[in-house]
């Protein structure tokens, strides 16, 4: 199997998002409705077998990060058990995890010593009720817990906010001030119709709105330079420990040097979050094809990634209605 795997845009492939359940035990407005989304039968997740077998299969073909996601992660059983045998592969230089941090913060001391090299953490406000009203949950003491946890444990950490307008525009300011004494980025994210019903109306506080709405409070914030096959422009306040970033992800404003692709719950390859998926590869683990042929699959699934966003969501099949949560964010 040959390293190095570009698709027909010479973009290289290194970044793996593995989605390790569909299920949550949040109910984030902006990625399910209140009632939640019809879970899959559990036979047709992916096994963590199957996981470790594609992560050595993508390692092979050049990917160097590994991002763990879902859903919630740490409502899989045993995901700690999977991360301990994920961070024995070779090959791997980061691997990260997404949480929304509600039943994570009791594992957070183990992480660094396993090998997991950084923590996404989902938080929306720092205002209990909001949090509360967002996630239609009551976790927002376990999820600032989960934050305090990493901090200590010295994982770097950054913090995702979905910034909608009409909830919680209020509040980029107060997250932006986490950065002060904080050494975490705060990441403000477009928010996405992937909300388990379809576009909503509210889709326009994009990356410019974000931008004006800090410069306007925090004079101080100077650009940092782009890291390619990254999605966000991070900016430094002066005199603050942590950066703050912001994320074009409905703009679509850094698909140029996507260097990723996703594989769902159910074993969907997908190279891009709007594509309706590539590859099934859950099909391939089950039916006795071997790692090489895999590998010729996936090879021949990238060369089909598009130039960007926005035409692989003018390529769908079917508008979009999937949430989040059964993607993989
Ligand atoms: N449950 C974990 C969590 O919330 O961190 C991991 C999965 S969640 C789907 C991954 C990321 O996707 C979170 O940071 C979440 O805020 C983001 N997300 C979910 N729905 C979104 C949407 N409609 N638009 C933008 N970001 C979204
Ligand atoms: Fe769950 Fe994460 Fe979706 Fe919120 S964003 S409902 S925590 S998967």
């Amino acid at each position: 199997m040959s390293n190095f795997l570009t698709d027909s845009f010479g973009r290289p492939l290194e970044y793996l998002r593995l989605a390790v359940t569909d299920r949550c035990n949040l109910r984030c407005f902006y990625c399910m409705p209140a009632e939640g989304i019809d879970y899959v039968p559990r036979k047709e997740l992916l096994t963590y077998e199957e996981m470790l077998r594609l992560t050595r299969i993508f390692v092979q073909l050049g990917v160097n990060k590994l991002r763990l996601t879902g859903g919630e992660p740490f409502v899989r059983k045993n995901f700690y058990g999977f991360l301990k045998r994920v961070t024995k592969i070779e090959g791997l230089d980061k691997i990260a995890i997404t949480t929304n941090g509600a039943v994570a913060s009791r594992h957070i001391p183990f992480l660094k010593e396993i090998g997991i090299t950084s923590i996404n953490l989902s938080l929306d406000t720092l205002n209990k009720d909001k949090f509360t009203e967002i996630t239609r949950r009551d976790f927002f003491d376990q999820a600032m817990e989960t934050y305090q946890a990493i901090l200590a444990a010295g994982i770097k950490l950054s913090v995702n906010m979905v910034v909608m307008q009409g909830k919680n525009i209020e509040d980029i300011i107060p997250m932006a001030m986490l950065t002060k004494n904080d050494d975490v980025t705060v990441r403000y994210i477009e928010e996405m119709p992937f909300n388990g019903q379809g576009q909503r109306n509210s889709l326009h506080f994009n990356h410019q709105k974000i931008r004006a709405t800090l410069e306007a409070e925090l004079h101080e914030l100077s650009p940092l330079p782009f890291t390619p096959g990254t999605t966000a422009q991070e900016y430094q306040v002066k005199g603050h420990k942590g950066k703050i970033g912001i994320i074009a992800a409905h703009s679509r404003t850094f698909c140029s040097s996507c260097n990723r692709l996703r594989v769902t719950a159910t074993g969907h390859m997908k190279n891009c979050l709007y594509d309706n998926g590539v590859l099934n590869l859950k099909r391939m683990l089950t039916d006795g094809s071997s790692d090489k042929m895999i590998c010729e699959a996936i090879k021949a699934a990238y060369q089909t990634k598009l130039k960007d966003g926005h035409q692989a969501e003018a390529q769908r099949l079917k508008a979009i209605s999937e949430s989040m949560s059964s993607i993989g964010g």
